[in-house]
């Protein structure tokens, strides 16, 4: 999932920044509201509205940290096969562990993913179970009040839980998917596609059943509360749709990262300097007219160097008549080339590393194209959207 922006660090867990996004806010307020003013009143009869307040606003603090456990849960298993975490985010729709890379085997992937939903399980079962103790065990004192949250913060943590599981990626069940898609066969980019795919029809789905619910309060055959129950499926239907979307987009882009070769994207018609030819005439035929920071140097096809603005400026103008490019190129470092059937990650990091904006495209020794980091910008946005 992409990271929400617009948010706030909290605090860290794990060592794991964790926080918050502006949306959290909006719930954090819609759950401690519901249940102050609707459930609580229920379950609870005759308290004040101020008792009401605090308990509600102390579930809603409870289930924010199922909320993180659940994450946490899912990061601890992530460091165990050495995946570095780079914060969890808490957002209007639960939560994120955003890590730095993908899984490195479909059974890495699916144990991630199950960790998560088992952690909301262990805690819905110990809520429960403590709801079942305190009720055996209240003579004399009442412990009606903590029974009826530790029953609400336990079938919350099922539902999370169960939720979760749902096939349909980017949720844990749909990681799932993905995870025994590769395992299956498929490469990581075909099952996340699947995966996704999926996501969107659980998206759909829900948005459609929140919109029957929705109209079906409406019209008076469904009870008014259920209206809320109808929105909240619409809204979350419509983001597990979206997620699902850019999910695939994503997976695409890093899949032709990995696999499009620098032939696809490269310019044919290189604008190279001879090695004999001057300052002056490289200045006048080149870098004036054409604009570009650097060129390659070649000689009957063969690369021989670069001659970059910063080098030619380096040379007082009163001697660009009289130096020649072969005098001040630098050497063609392997660092400089790249073969064609590389991918564009390699191109990519070569001209990282080399600080490079530009690769020289050499096949059999013959100079035969020209991949810049502009050109690889353009084609990549494609998948961007
Ligand atoms: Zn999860």
């Amino acid at each position: 999932m992409n990271r929400p922006a617009l948010s706030w660090k909290i605090g860290s867990a794990l060592g794991i920044p964790i926080h918050i996004h502006v949306s959290w806010i909006l719930i954090f307020i819609l759950v401690s509201w519901t249940l102050a003013s609707d459930y609580l009143p229920e379950h609870l009869p005759g308290l004040s509205a101020v008792r009401y307040w605090v308990m509600g606003g102390v579930a809603t603090v409870f289930l924010f940290l199922s909320v993180l456990l659940h994450e946490l849960g899912h990061c601890y298993v992530a460091r165990r096969c050495h995946i570095p975490i780079e914060r969890i985010t808490l957002f209007v729709f639960g939560g994120v562990a955003q890590m730095r890379k993908e899984a490195p085997s479909p059974s890495a992937e699916a144990l991630i993913a199950v960790a998560g939903p088992l952690v909301s399980f262990g805690l819905g079962g110990v809520c429960l179970g403590v709801a079942l103790l305190l009720e055996l065990t209240q003579q004399g004192f009442s412990f009606h009040g903590m029974i009826v949250l530790c029953i609400l913060l336990g079938t919350v943590n099922l539902q999370l839980g169960l939720f979760n599981l749902l096939p349909g990626f980017p949720l844990d069940g749909g990681r799932i998917l993905r995870a025994g898609l590769w395992a299956w066969g498929l490469d990581f980019h075909q099952a996340t596609k699947r995966a996704a795919m999926a996501g969107f029809g659980f998206g759909a789905l829900f948005g459609l059943v929140g919109l029957l619910t929705l109209a079906g309060s409406l019209t008076g055959w469904l009870s008014a509360s259920a209206a809320s129950g109808g929105g909240w499926a619409v809204c979350m239907g419509m983001f597990l749709c979206a997620a699902a979307l850019v999910s695939r987009r994503q997976a695409a882009f890093r899949h032709a990262l990995m696999t499009v070769p620098v032939r696809e994207l490269m310019t044919r018609t290189v604008m190279a300097l001879s090695p004999g030819s001057t300052l002056d005439d490289a200045v006048d035929g080149r870098f004036q007219p054409y604009g570009y920071g650097a060129f390659p140097v070649v000689d009957n096809g063969h690369l021989l160097g670069l001659v970059t603005v910063q080098d030619v400026q380096a040379v007082p103008t009163a001697l660009w008549s009289r130096r020649r490019i072969e005098e001040i190129m630098r050497p063609a470092v392997p660092s400089l080339f790249v073969g064609p059937e590389a991918p564009i990650l390699q191109a990519m990091a070569q001209m990282a590393q080399g600080g490079w904006d530009r690769l020289v495209v050499v096949q059999d020794e013959t100079v035969i194209g020209l991949v810049t980091q502009s050109g690889i910008v353009r084609f990549l946005q494609r998948y961007r959207g």
